[in-house]
Parts: C-alpha cells; sequence; structure tokens
C-alpha cells in the first residue's frame, strides 16, 4: 500500500489522462520497490509461484506474510520485504529492476495508478460493483515530470493488466465483505478455509479433488473438468467456495442427496472420499 497522503482525491475513469514514463536510468529508479506493503491477490499469488516454479505452499512460506483485517476478519496476504533498513522487496536488483517484471503484482503494474471499487444500487435495486481509479503522487516518483501521454484505458493496457482485473473481479467482492453485527469475527476453521481457497491454490486442489468435493457440489460438467487442468479454472472455483462458504451468495448448488435438514449444506472438509 502507497502512502494514503499521496492520494490525489480525484475520481478518475478509463478515459482520464496523465502524463508519465517510468524507464531504466531514471533517477527514482527502483524506489518504489522499497518500504511498501503489497497487499497480493490471489491471482498475484499463482502467476508469481508459477513464475518461480514452486508450489502455492512455498511461495506462501517463503514471501508472505499475513495479516488479519479487522473490519472483515479475513487473513490476506502480504509480500514479505527484505528484513534491512530499506524494507526491500526480495525480487528487486538495483540497479537492474524488477526479476519477476512479466508476472509482477496487480498493483505493482497499477502504479502510479490506483484502483478502487465502489458498492452501489442500480436503478433495478440489484448491487453492482462500480470501478473507480485514482492517482498516487508521491514525491519520490519522478515519472511525472515526464512528457509521455496516457489514459488510464491505454496504461492498462501497456501493463497488462486486464487479464488480473479479470481474474481479480470476483475476488474484490470478497474483499467488500464485512463482519456481521451478530457475528463480529469469522471463526478459526472459516479464516482457514478464507486463506486455503484464496492463496493456497495447490492445497485447494487437493482440497477438492481428494475429498467428495465433486460428489457433493453440482458443478456443470465442463468445469468439472477444466479444473483438473486449469489454475485459472480452479481459482474461479475457489471464489464460488468463498462465497459459499461465507454465506454471501448461493454460488455453488449442493446436490438434493447431500441437502441435510433444512437446506443446510453439506461441508466437504468433513466429507472424506470412500
Ligand atoms: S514485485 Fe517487482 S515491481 Fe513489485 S515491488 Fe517487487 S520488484 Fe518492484
Ligand atoms: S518511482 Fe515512479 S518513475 Fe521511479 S521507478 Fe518507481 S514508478 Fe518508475
Amino acid at each position: 500500500m502507497f502512502n494514503m497522503k499521496a492520494v490525489e482525491p480525484r475520481q478518475l475513469d478509463t478515459g482520464s489522462t496523465f502524463k508519465f514514463r517510468c524507464y531504466k536510468g531514471i533517477s527514482c529508479f527502483t524506489r518504489c520497490c522499497s518500504n511498501i506493503d503489497i497487499m497480493l491477490t490471489p491471482y498475484d499469488v499463482l502467476r508469481m509461484k508459477r513464475r518461480l516454479g514452486i508450489s502455492s505452499e512455498e511461495f506462501l512460506e517463503k514471501y508472505t506474510i499475513v495479516r488479519t483485517d479487522k473490519n472483515s476478519s479475513h487473513p490476506y496476504a502480504y509480500l514479505k520485504m527484505n528484513n534491512d533498513t530499506e524494507r526491500k522487496c526480495p525480487f528487486v536488483v538495483v540497479p537492474d529492476g524488477c526479476t519477476i517484471y512479466t508476472d509482477r503484482p496487480v498493483s505493482c503494474r497499477y502504479y502510479p495508478v490506483g484502483q478502487g471499487t465502489l458498492k452501489k444500487r442500480d436503478n433495478e435495486g440489484k448491487i453492482v460493483h462500480e470501478e473507480f481509479y485514482f492517482f498516487v503522487k508521491e514525491a519520490h516518483c519522478k515519472g511525472y515530470e515526464e512528457q509521455t501521454q496516457w489514459t488510464i484505458g491505454s496504461w492498462k493496457d501497456d501493463q497488462e493488466i486486464t487479464v488480473y482485473d479479470s481474474m481479480n473481479r470476483e475476488w474484490k467482492e470478497l474483499l467488500m465483505r464485512r463482519n456481521l453485527p451478530n457475528q463480529p469475527m469469522l471463526d478459526d476453521k472459516k479464516r482457514m478455509l478464507f486463506f486455503m481457497a484464496s492463496y493456497d491454490l495447490d492445497k485447494f486442489r487437493r482440497f477438492v479433488l481428494d475429498s467428495r468435493f465433486l460428489d457433493i457440489f453440482e458443478l456443470p460438467g465442463e468445469e468439472a473438468e477444466e479444473i483438473k487442468t486449469s489454475e485459472e479454472a480452479l481459482m474461479k472455483l475457489s471464489f464460488k467456495y468463498l462465497k459459499f462458504m461465507l454465506g454471501m451468495e448461493q454460488a455453488l448448488n449442493v446436490k438434493r442427496e447431500f441437502i441435510k435438514g433444512k437446506d443446510k449444506p453439506a461441508d466437504p472438509a468433513t466429507e472424506k472420499k470412500d
């Protein structure tokens, strides 16, 4: 997370224009890769663990710290900065730059633009999520003194953000969930499931394929096959599972024979394969 004092209080859209250029050789090169808090999205973790050729478990162990958000009790993974005075990102090499550049997290791609989501009701009363943007102007960043013209839309294209936005959209709905007044905190089991399904995709795969998950939940034919070969499809299933598990929406259907009592959903964690 950047310094909030550097956020320009103006809501922007994809047509908003700005001048900026970041390049190897600019006096501030890599200054933005130290002393920052980068909250990771599930898709960030997928791209980075794939890039490094390690499991999600190993990536989380080596490169992240966990912080629990007090408003939602969700545990979130943050990139673990080096334990030096500058708190450098483990992936920055001075003066060369980012060693995982083509798989860097989405917040590094957006910078110096920030992105937020508003939850609103449309004319028919349905809840919709509206995305907006803002500029981050930190004193150390000299890119704003350059003359290359952008719109936020052309910046997003240049930084290859579209695939990240599309993978993160459902995750952002989960980010907006808050503790209920009558149930202030998620219990330990739900917090563990939240973290596993959000970030630890290799463990979530075992959770789905080594349990009776696919016997309990009704998945459309192709999806049940796709999750076996596509990590992106598996990640999309994890978001549905989280929405279901947190009671946000009926994103998954329980098969009739597993509905116990009055619409009580089955729990795959206690329904091991025979
Ligand atoms: S991941 Fe790359 S771009 Fe992001 S802070 Fe680290 S070195 Fe910089
Ligand atoms: S501080 Fe700004 S201009 Fe300098 S390297 Fe980072 S993003 Fe680029």
